[in-house]
């Protein structure tokens, strides 16, 4: 195994399925196993279940291969959100996206709150990203965006924070390391909601933060592995093992709702009921404009049978949200915008279930 890594990088659909094993010898697990402790036997690696477990580690490894970087795991999405956030001063200026997922904005609200000045940029804007970042602390990347699904120039903005000296967080959560890799173009911290693709079946809570294999990188882990510690936000290890099973056919599982959502974003811009078809072009996730107000996306959603009306996204079953049912998603999020997040279901099921939700009276 290593001689091959070490000869041709693997892709990473590979390295998928081969990160985080046990080593190989006759008589071992292919798989780690559940390590249910509380504590650890003295002068071991790990002194007790709030600094490391085993389970979580297999699990690092695999999404630290698939970032590029080195991996840590924690209770939620936003406490890795809260995580990154931390690395900044309280009174530090952030530059981040003017919509981006509602979690996230409520947490740079209470930064805020709590002494941070935020510059809000158009996630496509370049020319407001470049001149937003001189003079900032930190800026906070997330592309595409959820779930107006806007695209950042990820190259030119974090080659910019970085010529500045900004610490460059990165919310990968949508886009997977499959299609983008922040750490590769220079980001600090890349941030995932584990719940959402890497782990995809919508049956565990979980986030990661990865830093660079830099010596900065690795000053920053020291960090953020102290917050984890101290923060006390930690991961059960049956979680641990479910998301990395999960994460185990990642590749197949974005590329069939990939090219699923390709198919039906081409079929509802020619639906007389969509006035608008948010789609980057790549990835799983598209959102649409109803024509019509928040009461019509409402019955599309309550309209479907297979697809799931329900928060969150990157599961194997479909789902779909009208996201301004949320008080608190930001109102630059259109009423009538519907997210549709795809799953691994036949594409045309899907688009006879969507169809006939779209086409009611
Ligand atoms: C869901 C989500 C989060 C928060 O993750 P949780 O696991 O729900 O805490 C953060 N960022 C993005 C882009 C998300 O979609």
């Amino acid at each position: 195994m290593s001689e091959l890594a070490a000869s041709e990088p693997l892709d990473p659909a590979t390295r998928a399925v081969t990160a985080g094993r046990p080593p190989r010898s006759a008589g071992a697990d292919p798989n780690v196993p559940v390590h249910l402790s509380s504590t650890f036997v003295a002068h071991g690696e790990i002194g007790y279940g709030r600094f490391g477990n085993p389970t979580w580690q297999a699990l690092e490894s695999a999404i630290g291969e698939l970032e590029g970087g080195q991996a840590l795991v924690l209770s939620s999405g936003m406490a890795a959100v809260t995580a990154a956030m931390s690395l900044a001063p309280r009174d530090a200026t952030i530059v981040a996206p003017d919509c981006l997922y509602s979690g996230t904005n409520d947490r740079l609200l209470l930064a805020e709150q709590h002494g941070a000045t935020l510059r809000r940029v158009a996630a496509d804007d370049t020319a407001g990203w470049l001149s937003a970042l001189v003079g900032s602390d930190l800026v906070w990347l997330e592309s595409p965006t959820n779930p107006l699904m806007q695209v950042t120039d990820l190259p030119r903005v974090i080659a910019a924070a970085r010529e500045l000296g900004v610490l460059v967080v990165a919310d990968n959560t949508v886009a997977t390391p499959l299609l983008c890799q922040p750490l590769a173009l220079g980001a600090d911290v890349v941030v995932h909601s584990v719940t959402k693709y890497l782990s995809g079946h919508s049956d565990v809570v979980m986030g990661a933060v990865v830093t660079a294999p830099t010596d900065r990188g690795r000053q920053l882990h020291e960090q953020l592995h102290r917050e984890r510690t101290l923060g006390g936000g930690i991961v059960g290890p049956l979680e641990a093992f479910l998301a990395l099973r999960g994460l185990r056919t990642l590749a197949v599982r974005f590329a069939k709702a990939s090219a699923s959502a390709r198919v039906l974003a081409d079929r509802l811009r020619e639906h007389p009921r969509v006035a608008r078809v948010r789609y980057p072009g790549t990835g799983a996730m598209l959102s649409i404009d109803l024509d019509g107000d928040a009461a019509a996306a409402e019955r599309v959603c309550a309209g479907t049978a297979l697809w799931l009306d329900s928060t969150s996204l990157g599961g194997v079953e479909s789902q779909l949200e009208r996201r301004r049912r949320h008080p608190s998603e930001p109102a630059s999020v259109p009423e009538n915008l519907v997210r549709l997040s795809v799953g691994i279901e036949d594409v045309e099921d899907l688009w006879r279930d969507l169809r006939q939700a779209l086409d009611l009276p």
